[in-house]
């Protein structure tokens, strides 16, 4: 079962990449560090997670938390929550927003528009946290194209606001 779980993630390699790298082009900076938010990003994502087809049998969540400074006076997080066998949960959280991108003159791209490079991709939020939160996802799906029907519920966080300050 392991390997065939394994091969279902290697048969997800390039959309994996092009997820990360569309997700990546979105910059989610908070608004406290002179940026926009989470709201495109988060709204990316759910197109995604519907791309993968991961809302048919999970249950999807948008919680928002009041900020001031917020475009809309509020910031959301996204919840997906995949039924397993048990209610026991596996939960994985990563976050969506991203710190600035600081002076363009040390980059040798546009920390937006992601590239890559020999075998990495290069950007802004690729690392931080974009490589964990695709993975989460992709986990998910690799065990789900490989006809496993995960032990527990899998509860995936996709969360704002952990950049500055994580209120
Ligand atoms: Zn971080």
């Amino acid at each position: 079962m392991h390997e065939k779980i394994l091969s279902q993630a290697e048969k997800l390699e390039g959309l994996m990449i092009d997820t990360l790298t569309r997700l990546c082009k979105i910059p989610a900076i908070s608004p406290h560090n002179g940026g926009t938010g989470e709201d495109a990003k988060i709204a990316e994502l759910e197109k995604i997670i519907h791309e993968l087809g991961l809302d048919e049998k999970a249950k999807i969540k948008i919680e928002y938390v009041d900020d001031e400074k917020a475009l809309n006076k509020k910031r959301p997080s996204l919840f997906l929550e995949y039924p397993g066998k048990k209610s026991r949960r596996l939960c994985i959280l990563t976050h969506v927003d991203i710190v600035p991108e600081g002076d363009r003159n040390f980059w040798t791209l546009d920390p937006f528009q992601p590239e890559v490079r020999g075998s990495r991709l290069y950007g802004r939020g690729v690392s931080d946290n974009g490589t964990g939160l695709v993975s989460s996802l992709f986990a998910l799906k690799a065990l789900l194209n490989a006809g496993v029907e995960p032990e527990y519920t899998v509860n995936l966080a996709f969360v704002a606001d952990e950049e500055m300050g994580s209120r």
